[in-house]
């Protein structure tokens, strides 16, 4: 059918796991292999308090305590970016859904434009492991990422491309850290049962290379897109 094809033909993917699991840097893969319209809700929300936007102030109390920001606020900006031009033909969703009211929203929105998930990519890795990924992470100002011992840059403390000093971004303190992790746990993973049910769910094991994890999901892609055709 040729309205079930101008669906499927669509790559909608969202990227699930807890904060530091690596869907960053798999988002930037993906980017590189399909022409996808990479979706984070907190780069947009990191965005927002920059520019000192309401939204923006009214999530930064929320973002520096690791705490969710409330739905109403979040859902909004997601569903309207999904639309934007550069995302019609398929999207990559860091950081959202976090929620099942988000999960529900945008599973409404999708339906009502005719739209589907592809797929949902779980990147798991214990919470040890996370917290030793994220307390050791450092940004550029141009929000390049770096990583003190496992991705050091060539000068300490300074970004290789354009030589700005390094910093530890607010909600990457261990305090915050576990906070973020207990909410992941909480509020978030409830959204793996969920896209089982919906037999959208792939799992992917995070503590693994980067160069790994994204042959595996490739390998998934690849596997999804085939049964699609026949
Ligand atoms: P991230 O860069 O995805 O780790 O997001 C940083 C922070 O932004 C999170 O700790 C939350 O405070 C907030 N945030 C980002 N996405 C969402 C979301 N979908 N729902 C609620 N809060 C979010």
């Amino acid at each position: 059918m040729a309205f079930r094809h101008v669906m499927s033909s669509e790559l909608n993917l969202i990227l699930l796991g807890p904060p530091g699991a690596g869907k960053g840097t798999q988002a930037d893969r993906l980017r590189d292999d399909f022409p996808l319209a990479y979706i984070a809700t907190g780069d947009m929300l990191r965005e927002a308090r920059t520019e000192g936007t309401d939204l923006g102030l009214k999530a930064q109390t929320y973002m520096e305590a690791g705490d969710l920001v409330p739905d109403e606020l979040v859902i909004g900006i997601a569903v309207e970016r999904i639309q934007a031009d550069d995302a019609r033909d398929g999207f990559l969703l860091d950081g959202f859904p976090r929620t099942v009211p988000q999960a529900d929203a945008l599973g409404e929105e999708m339906e009502k434009l005719g739209r589907g998930i592809t797929a949902v990519l779980l990147v798991e890795v214990a919470d040890d492991e996370i917290i030793k990924r994220i307390s050791g992470r450092r940004v550029s100002k141009a929000g390049r990422t770096y990583h003190v011992d496992y991705d050091p840059p060539k000068h300490a403390g300074r970004c290789d491309v354009d030589g700005t000093q390094l910093v530890q971004r607010e909600d990457d303190k261990p305090e915050v850290v576990t906070a973020r992790l207990s909410k992941y746990h909480e509020a978030t993973s409830p959204l793996i049962d969920y896209y089982e049910d919906q037999g959208l769910l792939r799992r992917f094991d995070g503590s693994r290379s980067p160069v790994e994890v994204h042959d595996h999901i490739r390998a998934t892609l690849a596997t999804l897109r085939l049964e699609d055709e026949l």
